[in-house]
């Protein structure tokens, strides 16, 4: 998902009018530099300006690879969840090395081969992330038509 940045969370005192929509006292609260402290540190707050979108979890990448390097060991689907995965009941979302032949992603991709998409896979750019079309009961469409 990709979203623009209309505050600025670290730098507040540096705009008079950072404060979007209506200014109230939870919006002045929200901008104090003690409140403040509730983001979390392992993330990088982008400044008011700059467009986000997924970054595979960066973070939670990093601390788990080099807690495998220390261990001396490659790094496993079971060493991480990124956060979305972690937050669905439904374990809609797998993440893992699409190149181990026996990670989850690369088991769920060989066992859906025919609902499996990628998004503008005819242009060619060869994105990471796959999807799972919604299963459909044709014959029941066609009957009704
Ligand atoms: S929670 Fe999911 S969508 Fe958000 S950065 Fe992590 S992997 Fe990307």
């Amino acid at each position: 998902m990709r979203r623009f940045n209309w505050a600025d969370y670290t730098g507040s005192d540096s705009f008079a009018n950072n404060q979007v929509g209506i200014v109230n006292d939870v919006v002045l609260d929200m901008n104090d530099d003690l409140t403040r402290m509730v983001l979390n540190p392992d993330v990088t707050v982008r400044s008011r300006g700059v467009i986000e979108k997924c970054s595979f979890c960066v973070q939670r990448l990093q601390e788990s690879k080099l807690k495998a390097k220390k261990e001396s060991r490659p790094l496993e689907d079971t060493d991480l969840k990124v956060a979305c995965q972690q937050s669905c009941p439904t374990n809609a979302i797998v993440f893992g090395n699409a190149n181990n032949q026996h990670s989850a992603i690369s088991i769920t991709r060989k066992e859906n081969p025919n609902r499996q998409f990628y998004v503008l896979e005819q242009l060619h750019v060869l994105p990471n992330v796959s999807y799972l079309a919604k299963v459909r009961n044709l014959e029941e469409e066609k009957k009704e038509a």
